[in-house]
């Protein structure tokens, strides 16, 4: 997997915290005195990207993965050149995780297969890129 950091969320507050070696850490506690991870080394883990994602509108949809949104646009310009007029959005981190996000497809061999743009970011190895289009 790439473009990813592991958190761990307070039991109590939910704050994030990264941790360098959680696997060889246990009993470690949140400023609010809540456990980050519990005397046994639970820990309520979360994978999350560490770049965004950017979705291109000018009559067909393109998604970008990057860091900053003068990046995305810099890759838009490159690839998509003729289309002078075009808006963007950031998406949102409820968004990057659900699979039917306006119905991208991917076809595999066996198939199609959906999928969500969290997951296509963490296969993708260069940002930025283009992860996705569709065309309506
Ligand atoms: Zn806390």
């Amino acid at each position: 997997m790439y473009n990813f950091k592991l958190v761990n969320h307070c039991w109590n507050c939910n704050k994030e915290h990264e941790l360098n070696d959680q696997l060889a850490q246990t009993n470690v506690k949140c400023d609010c005195g809540g456990y980050v991870l519990t005397p046994s080394g639970k820990g309520l883990h979360e994978i999350k990207l560490t770049c965004n994602v950017y979705k291109f509108h000018d009559g067909e949809n393109h998604w970008i993965a990057a860091n900053t949104e003068q990046e995305a646009r810099k890759l838009f310009e490159k690839d998509y050149s003729d289309d002078l007029e075009y808006t963007v959005e950031l998406i949102n981190n409820e968004d990057l995780h659900k699979k039917t996000i306006d119905n991208i497809e991917f076809i595999e061999e066996d198939g199609t297969k959906w999928t969500s743009l969290k997951q296509i970011v963490l296969e993708t190895k260069h940002i930025p890129s283009v992860i996705a289009s569709s065309v309506y």
